[in-house]
């Protein structure tokens, strides 16, 4: 096999990290061409230092000038566009709408992009749709339950006419098995304390309302085109069984490993040839039991939420995603109680009239809309 040259958008984040340890496993496939931060200049300094890449893309000018200062001889951009040239596969570990350009600027060159940035999907999927289509460009996702579909899909003759649908898995969070009744007085501690993976805070709190799987419903729909009906979530609580394609034959096939976000990085670096180091091996002596229920759809209301944004369309996912940001940061703040975070949400979602945006500007302003709804919602 070819040596890959390995772009990574988001370098000091937590994909961009794990996405350097998968490739310090396979030193002799990989080798990594480019590093991009925002403003952590002293993590990308210590990277370069190490992994010695073409370009390094530092966006924030202050960071950047201290970065070209430590790194003589390495060129120093402000464009993130600059990491695609050099790279063979992009991985995009960028939070927020950053990480949009990383997307675009990848498939629109016809490259292979590991994508873990939500926005690019959810919030963007109509203007980022067109662009899959390029020569040479494929999409892979960097989300475990997306990985898993990816991976489901390929044991199938011909997908369009054999699915029959999909099974999102979600680990239900905290909160599982509780009543709405008793979720009335949670604090933010026992929302944050998620029972299988370790995420930032405002994801947590969306495991903890399922908002998160609702939102991993819209991008299963964007990445696979299946309609809304046909993508079901069901909660097992393990977090071994990433997800499952049922076809038409009844056969379901599922993936499975421990949780370990290397291994969907591992994936998309190696696609469509596995890589060979193993992350998440599952130990059959010591997993005894899996367990599925189905979500509780009263008790956590966001997972419906956003089923009926997705079903909307256009606009609509991207208003959803930008309230809910502000109605979390709220609770976060300790300003609004747990169980209110899907009536503020639902009420801003409601007053958008959804439209297609066919630019990076339409998604922005949809962005912006959704969070002035939401800040006007709080305020009442
Ligand atoms: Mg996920």
């Amino acid at each position: 096999m070819t040596v890959k040259r390995v772009a990574v958008a988001g370098s000091s984040g937590s994909i961009g990290v794990q996405t350097l340890e998968v490739i310090a496993a396979e030193p002799h496939n990989y080798v990594v061409s480019a590093l991009a931060v925002g403003s952590s200049a002293d993590i990308v300094i210590q990277q370069a230092r190490l992994l010695r890449p073409d370009v390094v893309v530092v966006t924030d000018p202050v960071a950047r000038a201290q970065v070209a200062d430590a790194l003589p001889g390495v060129v120093v951009s402000d464009s993130l566009a600059d990491i695609v040239d050099v790279a063979d596969v992009v991985i995009n570990g960028v939070m927020g709408f950053a990480g949009l350009s990383v997307t675009l600027e990848t498939l629109k060159r016809g490259k292979t992009l590991g994508l873990a940035n939500k926005e690019s999907l959810i919030a963007a999927g109509p203007v980022v749709q067109p662009l899959r289509s390029v020569p040479g460009a494929q999409l892979i996702p960097v989300d475990s339950e997306h990985c898993a579909l990816h991976q489901c899909l390929r044991s199938s003759f011909d997908a369009g006419v054999e699915l029959s649908r999909l099974v999102l898995t979600a680990s239900g969070g905290p909160f599982r098995g509780r009543t709405r009744e008793s979720l009335q007085n949670v604090t933010v501690q026992d929302a944050l304390s998620h029972p299988t993976w370790k995420m930032g805070p405002k994801i947590t709190i969306d495991s903890s309302t399922l908002m998160n799987k609702g939102l991993e419903v819209i991008e299963a729909h964007e990445l696979y085109g299946t309609p809304y009906d046909n993508i079901d979530v069901v909660v097992h609580p393990q977090s071994v069984v990433h997800s499952m394609v049922e076809f038409t034959d009844g056969s379901t096939i599922a993936q499975l490993s421990m949780p370990d976000m290397r291994l969907p990085i591992g994936y998309a670096l190696g696609y469509p040839a596995r890589i060979a180091a193993p992350f998440g091996r599952i130990d059959w002596t010591s997993l005894s039991r899996l367990d599925f229920e189905p979500p509780d759809r009263d008790t956590f209301p966001c997972l419906n939420l956003a089923y009926h944004a997705g079903r909307i369309g256009g606009t609509a996912p991207a208003v959803l995603s930008a309230a809910n940001e502000v109605v979390v940061e709220a609770f976060l703040a300790g300003h609004i109680t747990w169980s209110r975070i899907a009536d503020y949400v639902e009420k801003s979602l409601s007053r958008h009239s959804a439209t297609i945006p066919s630019s990076i500007e339409d998604v922005l302003a949809a962005d912006a809309e959704g969070r002035r709804l939401a800040h006007e919602e709080l305020q009442k």
